[in-house]
């Protein structure tokens, strides 16, 4: 029996996984299942996968969890300590699949327990990439991503030698306002933004697909994941969402990653990895798809690629900078206190006040240098949206 625990269970990323794992029911030794506040839906898939413990990391959902779970058996736990704890706990494979920074720390512990790591958490390789590769070096322990683009990068690359890579290149389906005029954006509402035109995603993540900080994310993610320097990574606009990533080698070839929009490709290659057993995912037709179109991505419709480029220069606490005050913007744009074009300026805001007070830059990047910095960069962003609405 494989052991395996699901951090962020409940979300759409840990709802794909569950569904891989429930059909193969005598395979999976299922350990600890996380999630927030959908104490109903984690409680009902603690039953169905039969987990050892279920845990919430609010505690104010510790009850309602208990009363769901009374006499089935199943532990219950709630809040931040609890679920380090779960993290911690001897398995052979973590899905990473919390959404935002809060995703860190439960990963990291995992890590230091040797665990492989299926790493859906982008933000993770986003605030402290260095720290992560290295606790994983440490500890015998091994990280495999889930990121679509960044599971087809690795595909692309079993067998081959990184030194010979000459570039990376990661696609964008350009999100919801892909073919909006850009005078537009400033009116796009949250209901706009929350609909992707090919993936079914978590709507924070959704949103981010339509600024493109989801693929700036995805830009520091490759060059943190793989090693390799930032000029080498490309992204290119492709609207159908087929081709997931592109390893173009020294001697010319392009190796495409070709697939449908469905993350438990992605997912399920890390689960067998490093085998390849049947995913119940479409097979493409390509006859009938016909076309693959491209495009190059316009930093002026989405300014958040040039922010993540800037990113990727300064390096050492600059993406825990940027992933914080990202995740501030985004709350005040779902919470309707900014507009979707008012996001980047405020990260880009708080990127140059903390670069001006030489806040971005550490000898030592660790778990406390990394919160602190995400919690300077939190305020700053509050403070910056505040301002801009006493502006306006
Ligand atoms: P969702 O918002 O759908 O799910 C997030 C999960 O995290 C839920 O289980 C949620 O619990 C839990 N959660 C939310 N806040 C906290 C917190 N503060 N502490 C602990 N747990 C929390 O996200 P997605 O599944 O879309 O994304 C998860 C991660 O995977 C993100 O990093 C995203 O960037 C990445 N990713 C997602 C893809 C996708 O297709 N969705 C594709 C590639 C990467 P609850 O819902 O119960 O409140």
């Amino acid at each position: 029996m494989r052991r395996v625990t699901i951090l962020g269970s409940t979300g759409s990323i840990g709802e794909n996984t569950v569904d891989l794992i429930a059909r193969d029911p005598g395979i999976y030794d299922v350990v600890a299942l996380t999630g927030g506040r959908n104490v109903t839906r984690l409680a009902e898939q603690a039953k169905q996968l039969r987990a050892d413990i279920a845990v919430t990391c609010y505690p104010e959902c510790y009850q309602q969890l208990v009363d769901l779970l009374s006499g089935t058996g199943i532990a219950v736990a709630a809040g931040r300590a609890a679920l380090i704890e779960a993290a911690q706990r001897p398995v052979d494979w973590t899905m990473s699949a919390i959404v935002g920074a809060a995703g860190f720390p439960p990963g990291l512990a995992a890590l230091a327990h040797g665990t492989t790591l299926a790493l859906a958490n982008k933000e993770s390789l986003v605030t402290a990439g260095p720290l992560l590769m290295s606790t994983a070096r440490a500890h015998g322990a091994t990280i495999l991503p889930v990121d679509s683009e960044h599971s087809a990068v690795f595909q692309g690359l079993v067998g081959e030698d990184i030194s010979a890579v000459e570039r990376i290149v990661i696609t964008a389906s350009g999100g919801a306002f892909r073919d909006w005029p850009i005078e537009r954006l400033a009116d796009a509402t949250l209901a706009e933004a929350s609909s992707h035109p090919n993936w079914d995603m978590g709507q924070r993540i959704t949103i981010d697909s339509a600024s493109m900080f989801n693929k700036s994310l995805e830009l520091i993610e490759t060059k943190e994941f793989f090693g390799i320097s930032p000029s080498k990574i490309e992204v290119i606009v492709h609207p159908e969402s087929l081709i997931h990533a592109m390893v173009g080698f020294r001697d010319g070839a392009l190796m495409a990653h070709i697939g449908p929009p469905d993350m438990r490709h992605a997912i399920g290659y890390a689960l067998h990895w490093p085998d390849r057993r049947h995913l119940p995912v479409a097979r493409l037709d390509l006859a009938q798809i016909a076309t693959l179109t491209f495009r190059p991505p316009d930093e002026q419709r989405w300014p958040a690629l040039r922010l993540a480029r800037h990113v990727m220069e300064i390096g050492g606490l600059s993406g825990a900078v940027f992933n914080a005050a990202k995740e501030v913007a985004l709350d005040g744009f779902i919470a309707g206190q900014l507009r979707f074009t008012d996001m980047a300026p405020v990260v880009e805001r708080v990127l140059d006040a903390m670069n001006a007070d030489n806040a971005l830059h550490c000898d030592r990047v660790n778990l406390d240098t990394v919160h602190q910095a995400d919690q300077v960069a939190r305020s700053r962003a509050a403070e910056a949206i505040a301002q801009r609405n006493e502006a306006h």
